[in-house]
């Protein structure tokens, strides 16, 4: 079958034929019908220290899809051939303390679909059964191919209450654009999102931001003045991984505000912690996305009005893939999508 996969320890991704992946007793034989392009397969394409070290080479990589059920193992119960399907990346082991607990977000020895073993930009994908979601009727193929990265926005924005509270994002990627709608459809009060990307921010504008604000350009402080904000952000979303956004979310927050970090800084990322401490704050690190609450919520919000249509910025033919990353790695981009049919 034809996938895309990294061939040589060097930037880039080449389409290649692969051997039909092998279903095991408990799996589901996937036929993909689209892909998105992550931030993860950004850094893959780029070749940097952090892929060096993680993915094996050679592999196809890829875990944002949306397919359809082709086949399954003897044991599989609860799908049928023909189901449309999008599947957690994250694969977990079913025996540690928090898989047992029904924490499976949590647990120690997750394998990364696309990351540590073969991925979903191929004809076929084969995963556990238990990590496919059944998409219902009235969910796009486009929205479903990007609910791994729309999770990410869900799980960290459910993560603390925001009904009529202020909230900042920093990070106008195409989950913090997303986090937004999510913060304004459940009913945060304003909802004020930062960036150095006057594209994204005007995409973040868009979906819902009370203000995009260029942070290169414009301060941050006097934003609030102008939304009568006197105290401070009670709920912070980091989702750039820059250190200096990260900064000026602590300077910004109120006193017993609540972070979530999704955004992955430097190792060596230093911060005032006296804001932490004499603020009061609460702050949370979040990995992928809750199993498989955050997957219910998903199709909820989506149900209930939710409209992320917009993050989905462009479209390829997968065989035009080159493009697809040349759009991602222009920044001048939401979310792209690659047509495997
Ligand atoms: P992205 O890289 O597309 O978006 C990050 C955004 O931050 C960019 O638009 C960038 O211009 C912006 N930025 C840079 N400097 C800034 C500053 N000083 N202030 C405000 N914004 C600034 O990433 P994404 O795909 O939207 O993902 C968001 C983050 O979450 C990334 O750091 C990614 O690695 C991380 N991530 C974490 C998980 C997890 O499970 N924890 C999962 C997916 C992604
Ligand atoms: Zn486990």
């Amino acid at each position: 079958m034809k996938a895309l996969a990294k061939l040589e320890r060097a930037p880039g991704l080449v389409m290649t034929d692969v051997p039909m992946p092998e279903v095991g007793h408990n799996d589901l034989l996937i036929k993909i019908t689209k892909t998105a392009i992550c931030g993860t397969d950004i850094h893959i394409w780029n070749w940097d220290e952090w892929s060096q070290k993680t993915i094996p080479v050679p592999m196809h990589v890829g875990h944002e899809y949306v397919g359809v059920v082709a086949g399954m193992g003897s044991e599989v119960k609860g799908f049928n051939i023909g189901d449309r399907v999008s599947g957690e990346g994250h694969i977990t082991c079913g025996h540690c303390r928090n898989c047992r607990a029904g924490r499976r977000h949590l647990c120690r020895n997750t394998i990364g679909v696309g990351v540590n073993r073969a991925g979903a930009f191929a004809e076929y994908l084969v995963i556990p059964a238990f990590n496919a979601f059944p998409i219902p009727e009235g969910i796009s193929d486009d929205l479903a191919a990007v609910f791994d990265p729309f999770g990410n926005a869900v799980h960290t924005a459910l993560s603390f209450n925001m009904v009529g509270e202020d909230v900042l994002i920093t990070g106008a990627g195409p989950i913090g654009i997303m986090a937004v709608a999510v913060a304004r459809h459940v009913g945060a009060r304003h909802v004020v999102v930062t960036d150095v990307n006057e594209y994204r921010l005007d995409l973040a504008r868009k979906m819902g931001a009370s203000r995009a604000v260029n942070v290169a350009k414009e301060d941050l402080k006097q934003v609030m003045g102008e939304l009568h904000m006197c105290e401070g952000f009670d709920v912070g979303l980091e989702m750039s991984g820059n250190p200096h956004a990260f900064r000026q979310m602590l300077e910004v927050m109120n006193n017993g505000g609540k972070i979530a970090l999704l955004g992955i800084p430097p190792a060596d990322t230093a911060i005032d912690w006296n804001q932490v401490i004499f603020k009061g704050l609460e702050i949370k690190g979040i990995y992928g996305r809750e199993m498989f609450e955050t997957w219910y919520k998903m199709v909820a919000l989506i149900q209930s009005g939710l409209d992320i249509t917009p993050i989905i910025t462009h479209h390829y033919k997968v065989d035009d893939f080159e493009q697809g990353f040349e759009a991602m790695l222009s920044g001048q981009s939401g979310k792209v999508i690659l047509d495997w049919q």
